[in-house]
C-alpha cells in the first residue's frame, strides 16, 4: 500500500481536530500511526489490543480497515526508545535516543497527511506497551518536550548502531544537498560495539545470486572496491564477469547481500581469490548521524548530554520543542 492513499487530507485534518480535543491536557503533541488493517478492542483501563500487541491511546479506523493510533508522542516513544536501543545502556545513552526520537517524529508531523508515521524499521519500531521498560520511560520523561534543533527549526535527525570510526555524511550516503550538521565526523567512542571490526567471507556464488539482474548470467571473475566516499566507505564495486565488467553502487550491493555479509559500507580491505570475496569491515548500519554505540561511550566516560549531541550533531542545539519554529507550529494553530 502506498502512503497516503486511503484518507483525505480533509478527513485527516478532522482526525487530528478529534485527538486534540480527546486529549486537551496532554503537555506534548500527538501523533497518528499506522498500525495496519485488522481488528482493534478497547481495553478496560484504557488503550486498545491491536494485532497481538497492547497500545496506549485511542484509535481510529479509516472506511478500508486501516486502524490509526492516536497517541501522544512521549507514550509513543516509551514504547520505541527501548526498541532503538538496550534499556541496559546508560541513562544519558537513552535520554539522547529519546531526544532524536523525538525529533525524528515531530519532523513528520503533517495534517495534511493522512497519517504521520509507520510503526516499522521504515520510520521507527513501535509494538505498545510490551516493549516499554522503566530505564525507557525514564529516559523519555527526563528529556520530555526536547529536541535537537538547527537555526530554530528540527534537525534530520538520523541515528544507527555503529559507525565503525567515522559518521557518514547525509549527501554520501543518500545525495542531496550537504547538511552542516550532517557531514560525518571522527568517532573514537564506539569500540566496545562487537561490530567495531568485522569479517565476511561471500561466496561468489552469493553475489551472483544478488546481482542477477545485472549480470545477466554472465559468471563472476572477480570483484574490486572501485571508488570510496570522504568517510572512507565504499562508494561503488566493480563486478568483472566473463563478459565484461559492470559498476555496482555500495549501497545496492549491501542491500542485495544483506547485513549477513555486509554489515556497513566502511570495508578497509576486499581479498577476491578462488571465487570468495574477502572483506574487512568496520560498524553496523549507514553510519549517518548518531553513533549509538558512540553515544554509549560518551555517557560510559562521563560525557554530557549536551556534548555528545553537538559531537554527532554540531552546530546543533538541545531545546524545547516549543522553541522552534516549524510545520508543527502551524499543525497547532490549526488544531485550536
Ligand atoms: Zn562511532
Amino acid at each position: 500500500m502506498r502512503r497516503g492513499e486511503f484518507l483525505t487530507a480533509a478527513a485527516s485534518a478532522a482526525l487530528a481536530r478529534r485527538l486534540a480535543r480527546a486529549q486537551p491536557s496532554m503537555p506534548t503533541p500527538s501523533l497518528r500511526v499506522l498500525l495496519g488493517r485488522g481488528d482493534a478492542r478497547g481495553t478496560a483501563g484504557g488503550g486498545f489490543q491491536f494485532g497481538g500487541h497492547s497500545y496506549r491511546g485511542g484509535f481510529t479506523q479509516t472506511p478500508n480497515g486501516d486502524v490509526i493510533n492516536l497517541v501522544a508522542l512521549d507514550e509513543y516513544l516509551y514504547s520505541v526508545v527501548p526498541q532503538e536501543m538496550p534499556s541496559s545502556w546508560p541513562a544519558m545513552a537513552l535520554q539522547l535516543q529519546a531526544i532524536c526520537s523525538r525529533t525524528f517524529v515531530l519532523r513528520r508531523l503533517d495534517p495534511g497527511k493522512p497519517y504521520d508515521i509507520l510503526p516499522s524499521t521504515a520510520d521507527q519500531v513501535y509494538e505498545g506497551t510490551a516493549t516499554e521498560t522503566p530505564a525507557g520511560r525514564a529516559a523519555v520523561d527526563a528529556t520530555s518536550g526536547l529536541v535537537l534543533a538547527y537555526s530554530g527549526q528540527y534537525a534530520k535527525v538520523e541515528y544507527s548502531s555503529c559507525c565503525g570510526g567515522h559518521t557518514e555524511s547525509s549527501a554520501d550516503a543518500w545525495g542531496g544537498e550537504p547538511i552542516p550538521y550532517l557531514m560525518g565526523v571522527v568517532c573514537p567512542y564506539c569500540t566496545l560495539s562487537p561490530d567495531y571490526r568485522w569479517a565476511s567471507s561471500i561466496p561468489f556464488a552469493v553475489i551472483e545470486r544478488a546481482t542477477a539482474p545485472r549480470l545477466r548470467g554472465a559468471r563472476l571473475e572477480s570483484v574490486r572496491l572501485a571508488a570510496r566516499d570522504s568517510s572512507g566507505r565504499a562508494r561503488s564495486f566493480t563486478l568483472v564477469t566473463s563478459r565484461g565488467s559492470v559498476s555496482i553502487a555500495a549501497n545496492d550491493l549491501r542491500r542485495a547481500l544483506g547485513p549477513r555479509y555486509m554489515r556497513s559500507g566502511l570495508i578497509f580491505s576486499l581479498d577476491a581469490a578462488q571465487d570468495i570475496a574477502r572483506l574487512q569491515g568496520g560498524g553496523s548500519g549507514h553510519g549517518v548521524g548518531l553513533c549509538q554505540w558512540g553515544a554509549r561511550g560518551i555517557a560510559l566516560l562521563s560525557g554530557s548530554l549536551a556534548g555528545a549531541a553537538n559531537f554527532y550533531f554540531p552546530g546543533t542545539q538541545i531545546a524545547p520543542w516549543t522553541s522552534v519554529s516549524s510545520q508543527l507550529t502551524t499543525t497547532s494553530s490549526r488544531r485550536s
